[in-house]
């Protein structure tokens, strides 16, 4: 069999979500990075071969951004029918084509080289190619899900349900056990203009009656058909197939029910999709500095070295599954936001491992919140980010939480990451600056908050043809701008689809969101002159380069996506 060796700083394991925006940002930092994903495809549970919708912190403002929110905005505007392909391919896109990562698909990682307490490489399989890759690297992040560098590696690991004593817990059982929540093959269904016949498998389960899935409502097209659920008695990952074969078989079972036992109001619903690839929720969950736990997240999570944040309930689904008759969770309150400490996100005892996703250090009540697709993916951008600062300065994952926590949050609020109860530092050249505005506040630019926070907008609001403007004693070089726009936190609507309905509304660009904008710098002859001028923005971080020695700056907005005032949260002017 042919074999290749890749050497890279950061080598990633896993590209759902979470694997990708730590490969992403570790790259854009300078780490060269190598991303292995055993599926052709990334996203994980995103993708089209699962097709669960990204969700996240509940509560006003309170949107993930940064990486996430980057793509998020590329899919609003590229893909207004909520198309999977579209979706597959920004993803792809987004680590395809960017510098320093070496995107390895269709490559199963399996085996892992150890130098006593620490990873020297790892090796997998591409089927396409019939090659054993190996990757060599300082570090390494798991960010399979299942953990799979846990086993390879001799990481500590917990699987299952703590005792409610351990960690004095109140929503855990009494005794502990290795019961999880279960995995889900989904149903996507598809409205057309014409009746639509379904004939079900003879090998399909049978639901005469409404009451055969009680508490599972199946309306078309609400539901999402989360709740085709199975796996949580038994072993999540080695009896994987085996519980795929039943869940086809509850799949096609639930379709048959909703289209030919009794009037759904479905005739012109059509199958359109089932996923054969189960999508999983919980296996293993490494252990690391720090084990987050159900008090953490009611007491807010409010440490120093808090590097994201979660703000889903502890949805903790009953381990039974479908074959539970009572409700198949119990959505247990959480604060929104709670942080989570950078300690939860490397092993306690592999010394250049990294974890991130939905197998972070945590209680299983912690994780039935901190599971939720954008909590990973803002979890997949610190871990990344905390890789290239210790690749940077030659330091363990351990060794960037004693030495340079102060520079990774820094970092991550600059890469417009949400750190809840912490402050952004301004760019000297930015705080020192004289900040006016044609009309308006504009002081909140500089603020250090780059969002709305309860009642404070944190931001300037001004209309188009307004301008806002730095200026400087001397001239002063200006290399850097940094902007941060309105995307409507708020916004509502999921990034996909669970069900395509006949005519179904167009997604767009917010409406909160400005398209056009110029910057002008004061020249010698104290006239101003265009030193940028973008036409159809939709993103909310916009970082420029420029080149320009001048005692004055003015951003002056154009057009939006559909407001008639503009609203914005940062500008930052930098000379380096
Ligand atoms: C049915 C269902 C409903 C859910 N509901 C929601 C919801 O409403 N909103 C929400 O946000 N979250 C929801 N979740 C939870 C969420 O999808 C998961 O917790 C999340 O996807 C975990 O992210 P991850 O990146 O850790 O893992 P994944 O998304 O599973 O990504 C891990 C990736 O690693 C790859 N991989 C695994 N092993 C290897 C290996 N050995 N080598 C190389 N690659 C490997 C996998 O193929 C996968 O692509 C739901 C989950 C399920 C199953």
């Amino acid at each position: 069999m042919k074999h290749k060796t890749h050497h890279v700083d950061f080598c990633v394991v896993g590209g759902g979500m979470t694997g990708m925006c730590a490969a992403i940002s570790a790259a854009r930092h300078g780490a060269r990075v190598a991303l292995i994903q055993d599926r052709p495809i990334l996203g994980g549970n995103a993708s089209s071969e699962i097709r669960m919708h990204i969700g996240g912190a509940h509560g006003k403002n309170n949107r993930e951004t940064g990486i996430l929110e980057e793509i998020m905005l590329e899919n609003l505007y590229r893909n207004p029918l909520k198309n999977y392909s579209i979706w597959d391919s920004i993803l792809y896109e987004k680590v395809r084509f960017e510098d320093n990562i070496t995107l390895l698909l269709n490559c199963s990682c399996n085996d892992a080289q150890m130098d006593g307490n620490r990873i020297r490489a790892v090796k997998g399989w591409q089927l396409t190619t019939q090659t054993w890759h190996t990757v060599e690297a300082d570090l390494f992040s798991d960010c399979s899900g299942d953990s799979i560098l846990t086993p390879l590696s001799g990481a500590e690991f917990r699987i299952g349900r703590e005792a409610r004593s351990e960690f004095n817990e109140s929503i855990e059982p009494e005794e502990a056990d290795k019961k999880t929540m279960g995995m889900s093959c989904l149903i996507q269904a598809r409205e057309t203009d014409q009746s639509q016949p379904f004939i079900s498998p003879s090998w399909a389960n049978k639901y005469p009656t409404d009451d055969d899935l009680p508490n599972r409502g199946h309306e078309i097209p609400r539901s999402n058909f989360w709740w085709i659920e199975l796996g949580g008695e038994q072993d999540s990952i080695h009896d994987t197939e085996e519980i795929r074969d039943e869940l086809l078989k509850v799949a096609f079972g639930v379709w048959d029910h909703i289209k030919n036992q009794g009037d759904h109001g479905v005739d012109n619903w059509m199958l359109e999709w089932v996923g054969f690839l189960p999508g999983k929720r919980e296996s293993r969950r490494y252990v690391g500095d720090h084990i987050l736990t159900q008090n953490d997240v009611r007491a807010e999570g409010r440490f120093d070295d808090l590097v994201a944040y979660g703000g889903w309930s502890m949805d903790d689904h009953h381990p039974g599954g479908i074959r539970w008759p009572g409700k198949p969770t119990i959505f247990h309150p959480a604060p929104s936001p709670f942080g989570i400490p950078y300690r939860c996100l490397y092993s306690r005892n592999i010394e250049n491992l990294f974890c991130a996703g939905r197998n972070i250090s945590a209680t299983h009540a912690a994780m039935s919140s901190t599971r939720v697709m954008a909590t990973c993916a803002i979890l997949g951008q610190a871990v990344g980010t905390a890789a290239a600062v210790a690749v940077h300065d030659n330091l363990t994952p351990r060794g960037v939480y004693e030495k340079k926590i102060k520079e990774l949050k820094q970092t991550l609020m600059e890469d417009d990451c949400y750190l809840p109860w912490n402050v952004r530092e301004i760019p000297t050249l930015t705080a020192s600056a004289k900040l006016t505005a044609s009309e308006g506040d504009p002081e909140p630019l500089r603020n250090g908050i780059d969002r709305p926070i309860d009642d404070t907008n944190n931001g300037w609001t001004g209309s188009i043809g307004s301008w806002v403007q730095y200026s400087f004693d001397n001239p002063e070089n200006i290399r850097g701008l940094r902007f941060v726009f309105d995307s409507d936190l708020n916004r509502k609507g999921l990034n996909m689809a669970s069900n395509y309905p006949f005519n179904m509304e167009l997604t767009t660009v917010p409406k909160t969101m400005l398209r056009a904008f110029r910057v002008e710098a004061l020249g010698e002859d104290d006239v101003w002159k265009v030193i940028v001028q973008e036409e159809n923005n939709y993103q909310r971080l916009v970082r420029l380069q420029t080149d320009i020695k001048t005692r004055a700056v003015r951003f002056i907005p154009e057009a939006t996506w559909g407001d008639e005032r503009v609203r914005m949260f940062a500008w930052d002017v930098t000379s380096s």
